[in-house]
């Protein structure tokens, strides 16, 4: 049977580099040629082959409801038909903005950009014009989008590919950029303006707060004056129906970053936060900050819509398939012969090939390092269950993944370990002798 993802990773890799719009869809950190999407439904992505996965990327957490959602694909249609972008202010606008504020505690005013990057970005520039200060403290394997300030140590895509940053970022675009290490609160000076942080580390694979690591960096930034800045791209209405403040209910950032779910699967991101900060936002304030398709209608519409989607009993069922998902894969990872950590954080989980649990990103790496994702991954893809295509990324259920496409997931995976513990153990053996 002729392969119509290889033919057109073929005619990808001639026009695109590396065949990929961004490297986290690239399978060099697992090997092999990547499926290309034909199209999706709920749980399932299907192939050029027409072979179906059930898939837990999800958009990289941007589709909580599932694929093609018919709320949302109408709500997404009903909009284009009034035309998809005017550069004047749109009553969706304000109703999104409306609802981000009714849900978050602390958020008072909302910006929309059109992604996560542009938000991070944004509550950056916004951190250093508000305190006239330049310094930015991030955390070694958080990922805060890719721009240049940010582009230290970072996670996700670049921890996959082993990159300390980036080429191309000046010495000067990160010579204010400190990073630290997760879950150990920094002491700051002040000439900090800033502490950026992912409250729920999720580009490192899942790595929980500490109990007080939250709490201490919102001391240590009031003890000095800087600005604390959660980067709930992924938490976002993903863990609570607020976002991270519902749960850790004793912090309140001063800024928040928002991406993924809040556009339903349309490009957007939000940065909002308190009214005296935002409100520095140029055309108030001084600080600069523009886009021509900021608050794009389609994507408000979306946004709004799923939003509206998410209740608590959306959280409490994604929080058992989540639960049930990891102890499944734990147990079955293990039976294989593995030393496994399945963590997970209410409906965010990720795997790590580790006989302990891990806090941060050193030990994310040595676990990565052991090289046996890449074993599963593929064991499980040949299974017909889509992981993402590297170590640091998370697990993804949405809201149409069934009991029984949970149940099956585990019973496939069952098999997937065996399979990859005889591979990766077969190999091990050679290369761990003297
Ligand atoms: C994905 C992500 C970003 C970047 O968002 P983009 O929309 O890809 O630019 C920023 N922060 C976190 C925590 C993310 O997971």
């Amino acid at each position: 049977m002729d392969d119509l993802n290889m033919a057109m990773w073929e005619r990808a890799t001639t026009v695109i580099p590396g065949g990929v719009n961004s490297p986290v869809r690239s399978f060099a950190s697992v090997g092999g040629v990547p499926y290309f999407v034909q199209r999706a439904k709920g749980a399932y992505v299907y192939d050029l082959n027409g072979r179906g996965y059930i898939d837990y990327v999800q958009s990289y957490g941007a589709s909580i409801l599932g694929h093609a959602d018919p709320r949302v694909t109408r709500a997404v249609s009903q909009a284009a038909e009034k035309g998809t972008t005017y550069g004047a202010p749109t009553e969706g606008e304000v109703l999104l903005a409306e609802e981000v504020v009714r849900r978050v505690r602390g958020v008072d005013m909302v910006r929309l950009v059109s992604s996560g990057t542009e938000a991070t970005m944004t509550a950056l520039r916004l951190a250093r014009g508000a305190t006239g200060r330049d310094k930015v403290v991030k955390f070694d394997g958080c990922y805060h989008g890719h721009s240049d300030q940010l582009l230290a140590a970072a996670g996700s895509g670049v921890a996959a590919l082993g990159l300390a940053g980036s080429a191309g970022v000046s010495q000067g675009a990160v010579a204010d950029t400190l990073v630290v290490p997760y879950n150990e609160v920094p002491v700051l000076d002040d000439e900090t303006a800033c502490v950026i942080v992912e409250p729920v580390a999720a580009n490192m694979g899942l790595v929980p707060p500490r109990d007080g690591f939250l709490e201490g960096l919102r001391r240590e930034c009031d003890r000095v004056g800087a600005i604390l800045i959660f980067d709930e791209v992924i938490t976002g209405f993903r863990v609570a129906k607020g976002g991270i403040t519902d749960v850790i209910i004793d912090v309140t950032p001063d800024l928040f970053c928002f991406g993924k779910v809040i556009g339903g699967g349309l490009p957007i991101g939000a940065v909002a936060g308190r009214r005296d900060l935002m409100e520095e936002l140029s055309p108030l304030g001084s600080i600069y900050q523009a886009g021509t398709l900021s608050g794009n209608p389609i994507a408000t519409a979306a946004g709004l819509v799923v939003l509206n989607s998410l209740d608590e009993p959306s959280y409490a069922m994604l929080d058992g398939r989540s639960k049930f998902l990891a102890e499944g894969l734990e147990k079955v990872i293990s039976d294989a012969g593995f030393s496994v950590q399945v963590q997970r954080y209410g409906p965010l989980l990720s795997l790590f090939f580790s006989d302990h649990a891990v806090t941060n990103y050193a030990e994310a790496k040595k676990s990565v390092a052991g090289g046996a994702y890449p074993y599963f991954f593929h064991a499980m893809l040949q299974r017909g269950v889509a992981l993402a295509p590297g170590p640091y990324e998370v697990i993804f259920p949405s809201l149409a993944h069934s009991w029984d496409d949970i149940e099956l997931t585990v019973d496939l995976a069952s098999a997937a370990a065996a399979q990859a513990w005889s591979s990766w153990s077969s190999k091990l053996v050679p290369t761990s002798k003297p």
